[in-house]
C-alpha cells in the first residue's frame, strides 16, 4: 500500500475536494499501470500498487508530483492492536538499530486506543522482545502507525515529495524558455505551484536547425508536469530586423519586448493568465531594474519571475536538483551574436526604447503562424 500525504491542499477549505481530485488524477496519470486502486481518505491518498510493482520506479515518479508532501510504502492491517504489534515487530526484526520509537496517529477516533496508548503498547512489545531502547529524539528507527477509518497503516520510512500544489489547480501560464539555466528553473517553480505551463521558445532558424536541447529540457520538465505543450518560433528574420534598425546596446531590450508581445498573444490564444521569465535582478544587463521596467512594460498580462530574488548559485543548485542543469550547459546558439552587445545599456529609458521600436515592423500573427507546436506527455 502506498500512503500519500499532501501539505497545503489539506487546508484549502471548500476547495479541498477540487485540489484532492486534481492530485488523484495526476497520480493516476503518472503511475498508470503500476497501480490497481486509488482512493482518498481524510488527509491522505491511498494507492494499492500492482502485484509486480517496481518500488524504485514508483519512488522516482512520486517524488516528482507537485502537491505531494511525503509518501510511504506501508503494510495495511486490520483495526486491531494485536495486528499492529505483529507487523511492527516484523519490520523491527529486519532492521539493525538499538534505539527506536513508535509514532502513532489516529484520525479514526472510534479506535479504542489513543495515539499515546498505541505508542506505549507497541513500543513495549519491541522493547521487551527485541531488547531495544526507546528514544524519542533522533531514534535510529521510527515505526509509524496511522489508524484510518477501515484499516491501519504501518511503515518505517517517509520519502519526501516536492511539496507545492497539484498541477492544473492554479490555471495556465506561458513560460519564455531559453536554452539557458535559469528559465527552466523558473518554469519548474510555476509547475510546482500548481500552474499548467505552456512553453515558448524563440530561435534563430539560420543558426539552429532544430531546437533539440530545448526539447530535451521540456521533456525533463514534463516528468513533473506530466503533459506539456510548446511553441517553437523561428525568429531569425526579426532578429536581423532588430540588428538593422537598433543600436547594439538597446537590441536585447527590444528583442525581449518583441518576445514578450508575442508571448502575450499566445497566452490569449491559450487562455493563459501570465507570462513567466527566468529573470533575476541584476544578473545580466537586461535584468537591471530599469531594463526590467522597459521589458515588462510590453506585457499586458502580469510577468512573473520566480527567480527574481535568487542568486545564480541557488538557481544552479535547484537546476541540478530538478535535472535540467546538465541539459542547459550543453552548447546552443539560439541567438545571433550581434544581438548581444559588448556594452549593453543598463539604464534604458522607456520613452527612448518605444521610439526606437517604431522602426521594427512585424506582424505578430504572421510570426505565430510560422510557429511549430508540439505536445509532450509522460
Ligand atoms: P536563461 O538562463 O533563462 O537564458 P539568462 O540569465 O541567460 O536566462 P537572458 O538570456 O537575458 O538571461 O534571458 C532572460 C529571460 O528571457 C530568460 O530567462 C527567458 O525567460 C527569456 N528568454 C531569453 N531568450 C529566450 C528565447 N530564445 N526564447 C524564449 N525565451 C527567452
Ligand atoms: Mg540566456
Amino acid at each position: 500500500m502506498i500512503l500519500i500525504h499532501y501539505g497545503e491542499i489539506g487546508i484549502k477549505g471548500k476547495n479541498r475536494a477540487v485540489f484532492e481530485n486534481c492530485l488523484v488524477r495526476n497520480i493516476k496519470k503518472a503511475l498508470g499501470n503500476e497501480i490497481e486502486k486509488i482512493y482518498r481518505e481524510y488527509g491522505r491518498i491511498l494507492v494499492k500498487e500492482g502485484e509486480r510493482a517496481n518500488y524504485e520506479m514508483l519512488k522516482e515518479k512520486l517524488a516528482k508530483i507537485p502537491g505531494i508532501e511525503n509518501f510511504s510504502f506501508a503494510y495495511e492491517v486490520d483495526l486491531d492492536i494485536e495486528e499492529m504489534k505483529k507487523i511492527a515487530m516484523e519490520i523491527a526484526k529486519n532492521e539493525k538499530f538499538s534505539t527506536f520509537k513508535i509514532s502513532a496517529r489516529r484520525s479514526n477516533k472510534e479506535f479504542p486506543y489513543s495515539s499515546m496508548q498505541i505508542n506505549e503498547i507497541v513500543g513495549e512489545e519491541i522493547k521487551e522482545k527485541l531488547n531495544k531502547k526507546v528514544k524519542l529524539e533522533n531514534p535510529e528507527l521510527t515505526i509509524f502507525i496511522e489508524v484510518g477509518n477501515k484499516k491501519a497503516y504501518v511503515y518505517k520510512e517517509k520519502y519526501s515529495g516536492i511539496g507545492g500544489l497539484p498541477v492544473g489547480s492554479q490555471g495556465k501560464v506561458v513560460a519564455l524558455l531559453s536554452g539557458g539555466i535559469d528559465s527552466p528553473v523558473a518554469a519548474w517553480l510555476m509547475i510546482k505551484r500548481g500552474c499548467s505551463v505552456v512553453f515558448i521558445h524563440f530561435y534563430n532558424e539560420s543558426l539552429v536547425s532544430s531546437p533539440k536541447k530545448v526539447e530535451e529540457i521540456i521533456e525533463k520538465l514534463t516528468e513533473y508536469q506530466l503533459s506539456s505543450k510548446a511553441y517553437f518560433i523561428p525568429f531569425g528574420t526579426l532578429q536581423y530586423e532588430i540588428i538593422k534598425n537598433v543600436q547594439s546596446k538597446y537590441r536585447m531590450i527590444i528583442y525581449r519586448r518583441v518576445m514578450t508581445k508575442i508571448a502575450n498573444e499566445i497566452a490569449s490564444m491559450e487562455k493563459a493568465k501570465a507570462v513567466v521569465t527566468g529573470d533575476s535582478i541584476g544578473q545580466v544587463a537586461s535584468q537591471t531594474l530599469e531594463n526590467i521596467h522597459c521589458i515588462y512594460d510590453a506585457s499586458d498580462l502580469p510577468v512573473l519571475s520566480p527567480l527574481i530574488g535568487m542568486d545564480k548559485r541557488e538557481i544552479i543548485d535547484m537546476a541540478k536538483k530538478i535535472g535540467t542543469y546538465e541539459i542547459s550547459i550543453k552548447p546552443y546558439d539560439d541567438c545571433c551574436s550581434f544581438m548581444v552587445a559588448k556594452h549593453p545599456a543598463t539604464k534604458a529609458s522607456l520613452d527612448k526604447i518605444k521610439e526606437m521600436e517604431k522602426k521594427i515592423i512585424f506582424g505578430i500573427e504572421e510570426i505565430i503562424e510560422k510557429a511549430r507546436t508540439k505536445q509532450y506527455s509522460k
